[in-house]
């Protein structure tokens, strides 16, 4: 029998589970990707994220022509709405099955669906795998047999059962030789960025490798810092984390390498641990989307997970639009917040740290629907990546499964202070305020006017004032939030 795989956010031609089922079940193995129109016609023209995919599929297509050991093997690409061209494709090809990794965002879910009912129209089968994710789904549940929402114990759950069952990758090696050629009509160069539409972006000049052996650099580099992340992880200022979460993203990654990794130093070092608990995280939200659909519908429309909390009244009209104006253009006067939000607008990642700071600021400080915050970071975030974004936002906001108490408020000043005690991130986005004292720099505000004269700073003219006062906004949000009080 011959096969397709399709492939999606899982750009790598190791480890990989559907390639791997695909190769053990069938004598012919084509390989495709679909730049699918249905997403890329609502996104801008530069979109670092395009372009990541597109260097990624140029080494992929390498990658399994190499494995194949013919040059003519490798990546079919196809530019078309990915719903229609996959059927297409698999009759045109003549396969008797597809393969694919599961998604478990509520648009691709819905795409699969028809997917496989289009399929099966034509007698084709569907075989989607676990890929993306240690644990998915109802794979873990409490004893009572319902699904978590409370990390703590999730993370013991996942803990006890993980071993090395659901830790070893995929041999797709092994059965490379079930690679076919491509038909020549289909042996095309992968798409120029020009041929769907799409302009470059500054990515080359981020320390953003792209592609599996972009993510393997990251990691190799990574691997030398393990130990101390636990130490690292919260300051900005520092290279502490892995930077590996738009790899994670789009596959470039595998998920079991990641993990095995850190569980098995976990036990020597802290740093192995901390880390892999974050990979814990990754997974407690995927099943908290799978597991609570209404916190994100398909068009993207989430809903608090904690239904009380949709009764809040955030700022409205004029004045809640020139306050979000204001946050995502990195203008709020409070230096932490703005240097995050020009990290974002600049190099599409923002630090852990900074994006549970901005998040806080844009729903408790300005009063802003946290909806609209998902949305622009949904926008501009490499790694954007729905089940970590929405939870990250119901975090932040208090209505999540596991968030933090409603009247728990980070101070932006207290936080700025703490986490970059000598302003060597604000000064990387503020180069005017780096003149400013470090104990200046976290409320310039404050600073003495014979210290701002030296820095030659002008505020209202070189940097905002607050376009809040953090006190002031506090009292507000707690009585904002007094509806859910009773409930919380
Ligand atoms: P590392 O610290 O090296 O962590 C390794 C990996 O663990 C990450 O790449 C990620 O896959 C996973 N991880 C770490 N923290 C979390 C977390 N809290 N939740 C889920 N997974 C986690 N992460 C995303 O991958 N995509 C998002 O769209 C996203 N949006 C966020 C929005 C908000 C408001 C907040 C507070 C957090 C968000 N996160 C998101 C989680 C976290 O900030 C990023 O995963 C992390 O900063 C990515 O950088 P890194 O790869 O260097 O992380």
């Amino acid at each position: 029998p011959a096969g397709l795989v399709w492939f999606r956010r899982d750009l790598r031609a190791n480890d990989h589970a559907a390639l791997y089922h695909a190769l053990r079940h069938c004598r012919q193995v084509h390989c495709a990707f679909v730049f699918d129109t249905a997403i890329l016609q609502g996104l801008p023209q530069q979109d670092r994220r395009v372009e990541f995919i597109r260097e990624s599929l140029v080494q992929l297509d390498e990658a399994l022509r190499q494995l194949a050991g013919r040059p003519g093997a490798g990546l079919i690409v196809r530019h078309a709405a990915a719903e229609a061209e996959i059927p297409r494709l698999a009759r045109e090809l003549g396969v008797q099955s597809v393969f694919a990794n599961h998604d478990y965002e509520p648009g691709a879910a819905a795409r699969d669906a028809r997917v496989r009912g289009a399929l099966a129209h034509a007698g084709i089968a569907l075989h989607t795998s676990k890929d993306q994710a240690i644990f998915e789904g109802e794979e873990l549940l409490t004893q009572a047999g319902t699904a978590y929402s409370v990390f703590t114990p999730y993370k013991r759950a996942w803990l006890a059962k993980v071993d090395a069952f659901y830790l070893k990758s995929y041999p797709v090696e092994r059965h490379a030789a079930a690679l076919a050629e491509r038909p020549a009509t289909l042996r095309k160069e992968v798409s120029t960025l020009e041929d769907i539409g799409f302009e470059p972006t500054n990515l080359w000049q981020l320390p953003v490798p792209p592609g599996a052996q972009g993510g393997r650099a990251l990691l190799d580099d990574f691997l030398t810092r393990l130990d101390r992340y636990h130490a690292t992880r919260d300051f900005p200022g520092v290279k502490g984390p892995s930077y590996l979460g738009v790899h994670l993203r789009f596959g470039t990654v595998s998920i079991r390498e990641l993990a095995r990794l850190a569980h098995v130093r976990a036990s020597k070092s802290e740093g192995a641990a901390t880390w892999l608990s974050e990979l814990i995280w990754r997974d407690f939200y995927f099943q908290i989307l799978s597991n609570f659909p209404h916190v994100a519908d398909e068009a993207g429309n989430g809903r608090s997970f904690r239904r009380e909390y949709d009764a809040i009244a955030w700022e409205k009209g004029a004045r809640a639009r020139q306050l979000f104006a204001a946050w995502c253009e990195g203008r709020t006067g409070y230096p932490i917040v703005d240097a995050a939000m020009h990290q974002l607008n600049q190099t599409g990642y923002m630090h852990n740290r900074l994006r549970m700071v901005a998040a806080s600021f844009l729903c408790k400080d300005l009063g802003v629907d946290w909806r609209w915050g998902e949305r622009y970071f949904a926008a501009h975030l490499n790694d954007y990546d729905l089940s970590a974004n929405n939870g990250g936002w119901q975090w932040a906001s208090s209505s999540g499964c596991d968030a933090q108490p409603y009247f728990r408020i980070f101070n932006p000043v207290s936080q700025s202070r703490k986490f970059d005690a000598d302003g060597k991130f604000i000064a990387r986005y503020l180069p005017q305020l780096a003149k400013l004292p470090a104990a200046a720099m976290h409320a310039p505000w404050e600073a003495r006017p014979e210290e701002l004269e030296a820095a030659g700073l002008a505020l209202g003219r070189d940097y905002p004032r607050p376009i809040v006062d953090h006190d002031e906004a506090r009292r507000t949000t707690l009585q904002r939030y007094s509806v859910v009080k009773s409930k919380a």
